[in-house]
């Protein structure tokens, strides 16, 4: 056993209830500091792990010893100068992939959520027990983790391993009944635990996610990082969401998204689904090795601020779906497709005007991981936006070295000087790292898409590989973009003026009316003096429904006026729209039917993944 040892018991799996012992054969003589995380790494919000800690007692050799309370997050044990033994039982009933979840069909647990750090220790190698459940349970559980096994069976309760207090929660824990599928990518075992009911192909799945793993081992150079990689799918009805980890991650998927069997063709939901494995999986690299200085360490007691999210999201965002293009998986109008859809979320939002990427990165933890009603005026999202300056960088890049580099090689050069030192990533190395790769200072590019609100070079950046970006109105509240799309009114009078009107604001079901969510700032509602949160009920005196309205606005032109009422609270108000012009900002690309030969041979090295 080692000097720190953690047992863990799904102890009352129908009350969510874990219990934990926390063993430290040598305490701090002054007495014993212990605490729980405040975050968990990759998702950037305070979430105070220690609120779903039940009770706590500390002893030693069976005596009791007294805590004191230091903070929320952590206690203070009284001296003892031998064995100290901390037990303490966890409420787990959360069903994302960032904390623990329980019950008697199986259990999930991440350690920042369930293992005390023992302050002082952080880079003791550690044991941990995984016991089996108590109580009855739904068929016969075993457990999937990258945790280094000691003397556990594959798949197995017992003893695992960790050789420091980062590496013991970097590695989630899945219990209960799960199917297992293998494949090998460049000589390392990959393994995929899917959770929850389905129908799905797994060979397929695993067929695939082969082409992807391997292709991210490639764009970074053999060998791998890991000697070994573990999936963990959970699959639910309606849900999705990924959390990186240095050997594995979590993903929570719709059980719909699993390819059938005996069909090839890959739909929509599934592609989400091999883009969410292919984003958390070049995640072993960017942000788990090639990491921010900022978090190297972590402080696992409070925010942890960098600039750079924008480069480890966005980056990231940028290659999860070029990778499955270059890997064979998809096609390249199925890939423009996906970009576009990017580009159209960036455009909906008025807020790329008003925040930066940096400022975003930044603001994570009290802005993009809280979001509101007014968010999409205030804020930009790293992933989105951040896919899209990596997109004009990898340009920018290819332009300027006449094609000779990429941001590709940026990518392993940032490998090669961080992620295999171990040395974190000061806020100004990405910059300098693609100025480098240029050939010359990228400030200029760096200042306008990075440090500055607006809008970003599409159009020009598209055009150097023959692709025209096209800008429509939304053909309907469910227009995602990507596709040239029909609308079902048309959109432009016989003089080619616009006849489609908005409100300047999305609105969701609520028992059949349309609820405001978000008002567009300065559009058309909000200058009326609609509200988010208003209950629409009637316009111009048609009584409007969720169903109806898109059909009662189409009877309109840009810059008529109606009559909206509304309530607000429980109050009836009335409200004097005067409509606005539907806004081009939904996306699509299309590829130029006679390029020139520079853009020809520009697309299909971009696109091919090649130099
Ligand atoms: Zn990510």
């Amino acid at each position: 056993m080692h000097a720190i040892h953690y047992a863990i018991a799904p102890a009352n799996p129908a009350a969510h209830v874990f219990a934990v012992n926390c063993r430290i054969a040598r305490p701090d003589p002054r007495g014993q500091t212990v605490s729980m995380p405040a975050w968990i790494p990759g998702s950037y919000l305070i979430r105070n792990f220690s609120k779903h800690i039940l009770n706590i007692r500390a002893s030693s050799h069976g005596r009791p010893v007294a805590l004191t309370k230091l903070d929320k997050d952590s206690w203070q044990c009284a001296p003892c100068d031998d064995e100290l033994l901390l037990e303490y039982e966890v409420y787990a009933w959360d069903a994302s992939v960032r904390a623990a979840q329980l019950d008697t069909t199986q259990g999930f647990f991440n350690g920042s959520s369930v293992f005390l750090r023992v302050h002082g220790q952080e880079t003791q190698a550690c044991s941990v027990e995984i016991l089996p459940p108590r109580g009855r349970v739904e068929g016969r559980w075993g457990v999937a983790t990258s945790l280094p096994r000691l003397t556990a069976g594959m798949h197995d309760f017992g003893l695992y391993q960790a050789g420091d207090y980062e590496e013991l929660i970097d590695h989630p824990v899945q219990l209960g009944n799960f199917d297992m599928v293998d494949f090998e990518a460049c000589g390392v075992l990959h393994q995929v635990a899917v959770t929850g009911r389905h129908r799905g192909d797994l060979q397929r799945l695993a067929a695939d996610l082969r082409r992807i793993c391997e292709h991210h081992i490639r764009f970074f150079g053999e060998p791998a990082p890991m000697n070994y990689y573990l999936f963990l799918l959970r699959l639910v009805g309606e849900g999705y969401g990924g959390l990186e980890h240095r050997t594995s991650c979590s993903l929570i998927a719709s059980r719909h998204a699993l390819p059938q069997h005996g069909l090839s063709k890959i739909s929509d939901n599934y592609r989400e689904l091999l883009g969410l494995c292919s984003h958390e999986y070049f995640h072993t690299w960017n942000v788990k090795r090639i990491k921010p200085a900022a978090f190297t360490p972590y402080n696992l007691q409070q925010e942890n601020y960098t600039e750079l999210l924008w480069a480890f999201e966005g980056i990231t965002s940028y290659y999860d779906d070029l990778a499955l293009l270059r890997s064979g998986l998809i096609s390249e109008e199925s890939y423009l497709e996906l970009l576009a859809r990017t580009i159209t979320r960036v455009l909906r939002g008025k807020g790329r005007l008003r925040q930066s990427v940096a400022d975003s990165s930044f603001y994570a933890w009290t802005k993009f991981y809280q979001q509101d009603e007014n968010s999409p005026n205030a804020i930009v999202s790293y992933y989105a936006k951040g896919a899209l300056v990596a997109f004009c960088l990898d340009t920018l890049i290819r332009q300027k070295t006449n094609q000779s580099a990429s941001l590709d090689d940026v990518m392993r050069l940032l490998w090669h000087r961080y992620g295999q030192t171990g040395v974190g990533v000061p806020e100004a190395a990405v910059e300098e790292t693609a100025a480098e790769m240029a050939g010359e200072s990228l400030d200029e590019f760096f200042h306008q898409s990075v440090h500055d609100a607006g809008e970003l070079p599409l159009a020009a950046m598209l055009e150097h590989y023959g692709i025209t970006l096209r800008l429509r109105p939304a053909a309907s509240a469910r227009d995602a973009g990507g596709v040239i799309g029909k609308s079902r009114a048309p959109v432009q009078d016989i003089a080619g003026r616009a006849l489609r009107v908005d409100l300047g604001a999305t609105f969701k079901a609520e028992q059949g009316f349309p609820r405001l969510q978000v008002v567009t700032a300065d559009g058309a509602a909000q200058r009326a003096g609609l509200s988010a949160g208003d209950l629409l009920i009637a316009l111009d005196g048609l009584q409007t429904t969720a169903e109806n309205l898109e059909t009662l606005l189409e009877r309109y032109k840009p810059g008529d006026e109606i009559e909206v009422h509304a309530f607000r609270r429980d109050e009836l108000m009335i409200f004097e729209v005067e409509l606005q012009a539907a806004e081009a900002t939904t996306c699509y690309l299309e590829i130029d039917s006679d390029p020139v030969a520079a853009q020809l041979k520009a697309r299909a090295v971009w696109l091919g993944g090649g130099r």
